[in-house]
C-alpha cells in the first residue's frame, strides 16, 4: 500500500470515526498536583498559575489572555532526556530539539491495573512485561511502553494521587531491570499515570529512580500523569505527544493523544 493510500485512508477513518482520537491529558490548572520532593532532596516546582492580563475590560477592551506560571515538569507531560543528569549532554536531547518524529509513534500499553490497585507500591518486573509480551506479541524497536494502573482516577487530589504517608510516597511504577529490559528491546519512551514516570519507592532503588535515570541515559522519553489508558488496547494504538519547543527545555506540559482502531 503507498504511504499516501495509508494517510487518505487513516483521514477517512478518522472522519468516520472507526479511528478514534482518546484524550490522555489531565486538566492543566491551579489544582493540578505536582510532586513534593522532601526539602532534603530539592526544591519543588510551584502550582500553576493563571495570570489574567486582560478580560474584555479596560486593560483590554475585545480580547482575553492570560499568562502562565508552570513548571516544565506539570501534569500530564513529557521528559527530555536531559532532565536528568545521566542524559544531560545528548545535543538532541532538550525538547527544542528531539526529533519530531518521536512524538507519534507505536504504544504497547501494559495492564496491571488489578496488581495497583491491591498494592499501592506495586513493581512492574522482567517476569510480568514477559508474560505480557507472550500474550500480547512482542515488544518492538520505536515505539513507548504505557503502564496501565488506573492511578489517573486519583488525579484530581494531591492527598489520593500522591499517596504519601510519614514513609513516602506509595504509587506503582517499573523496576530497575524492568526499564533496562525495556531499553534493550529499543523503545522510545516510558509513561505512567503517577505524578513522575517512577514508582513512589524509587529513590530507594538502584539506581535511585531507574525509569529516569536509565531512560534518560540511552536518551530515551518519559511520560507521566497520563490518563485514560483504559481505553487503550494492548497494541495497535497511536500516540501523539509533542513537548513545546522550549529552547534547552528539559520537559513540558503536552495534550497527549491516542489514535485507537473502533
Ligand atoms: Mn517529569
Amino acid at each position: 500500500m503507498s504511504s499516501a493510500r495509508t494517510l487518505d485512508d487513516l483521514a477517512s477513518a478518522l472522519l468516520s470515526g472507526s479511528v478514534r482520537v482518546i484524550d490522555l491529558s489531565a486538566p492543566l490548572g491551579p489544582e493540578t498536583p505536582v510532586i513534593q520532593l522532601p526539602p532534603q532532596i530539592g526544591k519543588n516546582t510551584p502550582p500553576v498559575k493563571v495570570h489574567s492580563i486582560s478580560r474584555y475590560d479596560a486593560d483590554g477592551p475585545y480580547w482575553a489572555w492570560n499568562w502562565l506560571e508552570l513548571g516544565e515538569h506539570t501534569g500530564t507531560h513529557f521528559d527530555a532526556p536531559r532532565h536528568w543528569i545521566s542524559g544531560k549532554d545528548y545535543p538532541d536531547g532538550a525538547t527544542d530539539r528531539i526529533p519530531v518524529k518521536s512524538f507519534v509513534a507505536p504504544a504497547n500499553v501494559i495492564d496491571r491495573s488489578k496488581e495497583a490497585a491491591a498494592n499501592a507500591d506495586y513493581l512492574l518486573t522482567v517476569d510480568s512485561i514477559r508474560a505480557w509480551e507472550k500474550e500480547h506479541g512482542e515488544i518492538e524497536p520505536g515505539g513507548w511502553v504505557l503502564l496501565r494502573t488506573d492511578w489517573y482516577k486519583r488525579n484530581g487530589s494531591s492527598d489520593t494521587f500522591l499517596n504519601a504517608d510519614a514513609n513516602g510516597p506509595h504509587s506503582p511504577g517499573p523496576t530497575a531491570e524492568a526499564i533496562t529490559y525495556l531499553i534493550s528491546k529499543g523503545v522510545i519512551g516510558w509513561g505512567s499515570e503517577t505524578v513522575g514516570t517512577d514508582a513512589g519507592s524509587a529513590g530507594r532503588m538502584n539506581p535511585p529512580f531507574p525509569a529516569h535515570t536509565l531512560m534518560h541515559q540511552a536518551n530515551r522519553y518519559g511520560l507521566a500523569s497520563l490518563c485514560h489508558l483504559d481505553q487503550l488496547p494492548a497494541k495497535g494504538a497511536v500516540l501523539i505527544a509533542a513537548p513545546l519547543k522550549f529552547v534547552e527545555g528539559t520537559g513540558s506540559p503536552v495534550r497527549a493523544l491516542a489514535l485507537v482502531p473502533n
